[in-house]
């Protein structure tokens, strides 16, 4: 052996003719071998550099293939949800239906009429497509469906109000998370914040004395994220919109979640329906498509003929405008409402559907599973939170799964870093996870998880 230890590693075309080596590049071609190879031998100079052995040839080998793989893997994949959250913005928010899932496939895999008239054989527009459903479905007159309801609101500003007064309740301004806050949402708009009432109470006279000649709406934006409790008061929508129509002004309501089911049957808080909003005389309400509505990522703005069709036309609505896949998924999710059966199809609603008992039965059976697999787990009672904006402290009470390890943060680093990542939730010390956020097919390889990163203790 060479006493210089640099002359101890072997040179890229060496490390090509190794055999696994050899299958990697035939595999995935040359470049990405050779690249993964260059990296692995810079990252050995540094050991030696710092003082350390030249590692052996197996070692390099295996760091090529693991730097191979890492650079192949997708960032973004899929994951499991045992938080209990049922609307996890970080964990990407409304899982799909089968069918909104068909619906996106059918129409990515090939072309479509996303802006064809099929009757008249010309260009049509992409915006007819979910606006017929949502319109049924709300009673509203017309609707358009951007990227998010953060474009939809920043949209509905820049159009209506740009250079104009917005008046809006103290208690409305709030961050909805990521940096979303509505006053910097309104200054970007070009719109002028006006802030009246307190934090806890605002009154239509309050809004009333607001106004002036400069004034284009009056704005509600939901509280979706925090509560206000004790002493406090805000006027009804209706009043709101008797006051915006008696000045000729606009009133625009921000529902953020938007959902079209009450959720009061479910043991939870009302949360406002958009049907409500339409009814209550809003000009234009907005809200999100993948929040309590269980579809893809959009945003979705309902109400008066002649404003949305001046969004249709405004520009910036084409910096906005949404995919063929999000429409289609929106309209199949939509399509459940329609048909009456959103409880049993969407999946958001078949996870606040779920009782008690069911997840009882559930955790039961998992802990019979993971008995099988070597793993010792109890059931204990908890609770099931909404999320992703909506219901704020509202929860569901659940059946938690838990497990008594030594390093709960170990067990979970562990199910977050294998395939595919596993959320859980560490409470009181304890690992737990909720069955009401994973979906049924994914409970075999939730167990088999569990069980590789418990037994590796
Ligand atoms: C969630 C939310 C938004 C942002 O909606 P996205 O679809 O996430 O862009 C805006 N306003 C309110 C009140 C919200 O709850």
């Amino acid at each position: 052996m060479d006493t210089n230890p640099f002359r101890n590693l072997p040179s890229v075309d060496r490390l090509l003719q190794v055999e696994a080596v050899a299958a990697l590049a035939a595999r995935w071609g040359r470049d990405l071998t050779v690249e993964a190879i260059r990296e692995t031998l810079d990252a050995a100079r540094s050991v030696i550099r710092a003082g350390g052995a030249a590692p052996a040839e197996t070692d390099l080998v295996a760091e090529v293939e693991a730097r191979l793989a890492a650079t192949l893997r997708p960032t973004l994949r899929p994951a499991i949800n045992a938080t209990g959250v049922i609307v996890h913005t970080n964990l990407g928010r409304a899982p799909l239906s089968a069918e909104a899932r068909a619906a996106m496939d059918a129409v990515a895999t090939g072309y479509s009429n996303l802006e064809y008239d099929l009757e008249a054989g010309r260009r049509g527009s992409r915006y007819v497509h979910a606006e017929e459903l949502l319109c049924r479905l709300t009673g509203a007159e017309a609707a358009l469906v951007v990227n998010n309801n953060a474009a939809a609101v920043l949209l509905m500003l820049m159009c209506f109000a740009q250079g104009r007064e917005v008046i809006i309740s103290r208690g409305q301004l709030v961050e909805i998370g990521g940096g979303f806050r509505i006053p910097d949402v309104m200054r970007q708009s070009g719109a002028q914040l006006v802030e009246v009432g307190t934090t806890n109470r605002t009154y239509a006279r309050d809004y009333e004395a607001a106004i002036t000649e400069n004034t284009a709406a009056l704005m509600r934006v939901h509280r979706s994220n925090f509560r206000l409790l004790g002493f406090t008061h805000e006027p009804a929508l209706a009043e709101l919109v008797a006051l915006a129509e008696s000045r000729g002004l606009l009133l625009l309501d921000d529902l953020g979640s938007g959902t079209l089911l009450d959720t009061a049957p479910y043991g939870l808080i009302h949360e406002p329906t958009i049907q409500e909003s339409v009814a209550a005389g809003a000009s234009l309400v907005s809200c999100s498509g993948d929040k309590l509505l269980g579809g893809p990522q959009a945003g979705i703005i309902l109400g008066r003929a002649d404003l949305i069709a001046r969004l249709k036309k405004f520009p910036l609505t084409r910096a906005l405008r949404v995919d063929k896949t999000t429409l289609a998924g929106l309209q199949a999710t939509l399509r459940h409402y329609l048909l009456g059966e959103a409880v049993e199809k969407v999946p958001v609603w078949r996870m606040i559907a779920q009782g008690e008992e069911a997840l009882a039965e559930r955790a039961a059976t998992w802990v019979r599973a993971l008995e099988e697999l070597g793993v010792s787990a109890q059931v204990i009672p908890g609770r099931s939170a909404v999320g992703g904006g909506s219901l704020p402290g509202e929860t569901l009470p659940t059946r938690l799964v838990t497990l008594s390890v030594e390093s709960p943060d170990a067990v979970a680093a562990r199910l977050r870093a294998g395939e595919p990542p596993v959320i859980a939730r560490i409470e009181a010390d304890r690992l737990v996870f909720d069955p009401r956020t994973v979906l049924p097919e994914q409970e075999e390889t939730l167990w088999q998880r569990i069980a590789k990163a418990c037994n590796t203790t």
